[in-house]
């Protein structure tokens, strides 16, 4: 079997692969990337937030990416029939970028792939981990590529960005239930043939059709939008008897007011995917020459589009820590990576969950409009999720759960 050595191997070229692996290769580290499929390739996760643009950037990706000229997103706006709620990120509270894009994936993760490449970082598609076995922190990986041939590398160090092909979770038995309840997921694209001029047909847009069911609306700069619905499963189970995906989804478009005219009877472009029950969670997100990044580790819930940030953002945590470690620096994993990450997560899960008892809704709807609470909010939606001079962010556990419930009280006490 022919052998190869690198000092790291990163498995999976989606968002958070390719931003460790181009992190690593500019700091002159010898990184192989494997990837199971060939490129473009159809995933789920279209919007994104503000943070991104910091790990895009650092990794050198992001000059790639703008000359794409995807849709640039500004801000995200929440329709709850007649109320309408919209965050602006140039609006937030602190620092941060205040634009992102909202994008096909295929493409962009392409575009993303290509310029890996495009460094000379050795990027093999079609190519699938199907074992790893380590001795101390040294591991050895066999591959097979599309020809059938298997392949032992040998690295230093995995960085497991392979989503939800979860190498190592499921090699080393390291999946755990989430703590979030089961929600699922149908979705496509159309061509947005009634898309309206300016920002009401390029504006990124989640209706809510019930307190835990909203519907997600992704236009992109190609004329094509994302069409996706969400809820707890039994719910989107129960959107076709006949469990045809198509049929759901055009059932769910129903239930919205707001959308129904743009995009009743539109042709869908894909036979819609269904996504069930996607949360996923992980024992531990580090062990001895390996670290598990992105979706690989945890999935949350797509509310409030945190997914591809999560991934960047540990690929590139993941990455620096590597670096340091192989300076001679001595690296604390459980502080430096775990508990970093999973203060961000733990902000992230409460607003979630905060989303689906209707108590973030509350907030989002409540007029007059409270400014200063907004801008606290926005910057959490804009992925700044480690900023603890955020209230909004430091007592993320109780502050919305006590807001609403004094919004509510004070409704009941002096109904209009
Ligand atoms: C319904 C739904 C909606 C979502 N919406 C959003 C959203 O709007 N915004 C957002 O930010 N996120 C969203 N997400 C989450 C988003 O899809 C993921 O968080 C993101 O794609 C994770 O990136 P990644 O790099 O970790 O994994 P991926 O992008 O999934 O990449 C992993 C790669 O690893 C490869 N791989 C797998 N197994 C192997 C193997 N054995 N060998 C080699 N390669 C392998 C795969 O082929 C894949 O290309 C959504 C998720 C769901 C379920």
């Amino acid at each position: 079997m022919t052998q190869e050595f690198v000092d790291v191997l990163v498995i999976g070229a989606g968002p958070s692969g390719c931003v460790s692996a181009s992190y690593l290769h500019k700091n002159n580290v010898k990184v192989k990337v494997v990837e199971k499929t060939k490129f473009p390739r159809l995933v789920v996760g279209e919007s994104l937030i503000p943070r991104v643009m910091d790990h895009f950037a650092e990794a050198e990706l992001y000059d790639a990416l703008n000359a794409m000229n995807f849709e640039k997103k500004l801000g995200a706006r929440f329709i709850r029939g007649e109320e309408i709620c919209v965050f602006d990120f140039s609006q937030k509270f602190g620092e941060g970028w205040d634009w992102t894009w909202q994008v096909p994936r295929a493409d962009f993760d392409n575009t993303m792939a290509q310029e890996v490449v495009r460094k000379g970082i050795d990027l093999e598609f079609e190519t699938e981990v199907l074992e790893v076995s380590f001795e101390g922190k040294k591991s050895k990986t066999i591959v097979k590529d599309k020809d059938g041939n298997l392949k032992e590398i040998h690295a230093k160090f995995i960085v497991d960005s392979s989503g939800y092909g979860r190498v190592l979770p499921r090699l080393l038995d390291l999946d755990t239930p989430s703590k979030l309840d089961p929600h699922s997921s149908i979705f496509t694209h159309v061509k947005d043939i009634n898309r309206e001029e300016g920002e009401e047909g390029t504006q990124i847009s989640f209706d809510i059709l019930e307190t835990e069911v909203w519907l997600w609306v992704i236009p992109f700069s190609n004329g094509n939008t994302s069409l996706g619905v969400v809820g707890p499963t039994d719910f989107i189970n129960s959107l076709s008897e006949n469990k045809d995906n198509a049929e759901a989804l055009r059932n769910a478009i129903q239930k919205s007011d707001y959308y129904i005219k743009r995009f009743k009877g539109t042709e869908f472009l894909f036979e819609p995917v269904k996504l069930e029950n996607y949360s996923r969670a992980v024992k531990r997100m580090y062990g001895d020459g390996f670290a598990l990044t992105g979706n690989s580790s945890e999935f949350l819930d797509p509310v409030f589009s945190s997914g591809v940030a999560f991934a960047t953002e540990s690929g590139m945590l993941a990455a620096k820590l590597y670096l340091k470690e192989s300076q001679g620096i001595e690296v604390d994993w459980e502080v430096e990576f775990t508990q970093y990450m999973k203060r961000g997560i733990a902000v992230f899960t409460t607003y979630v969950q905060e989303w689906y008892t209707g108590n973030l809704q509350t907030l989002f709807f409540h007029q007059p409009e409270n400014p200063d609470v907004k801008e606290k909010i926005c910057s959490v939606l804009a992925g700044y999720v480690w900023n603890e001079e955020n209230p909004f962010v430091k007592k993320h556990d109780h502050v919305i759960a006590n807001m609403a419930y004094l919004l509510n009280m004070q409704k009941e006490q002096s109904p209009e």
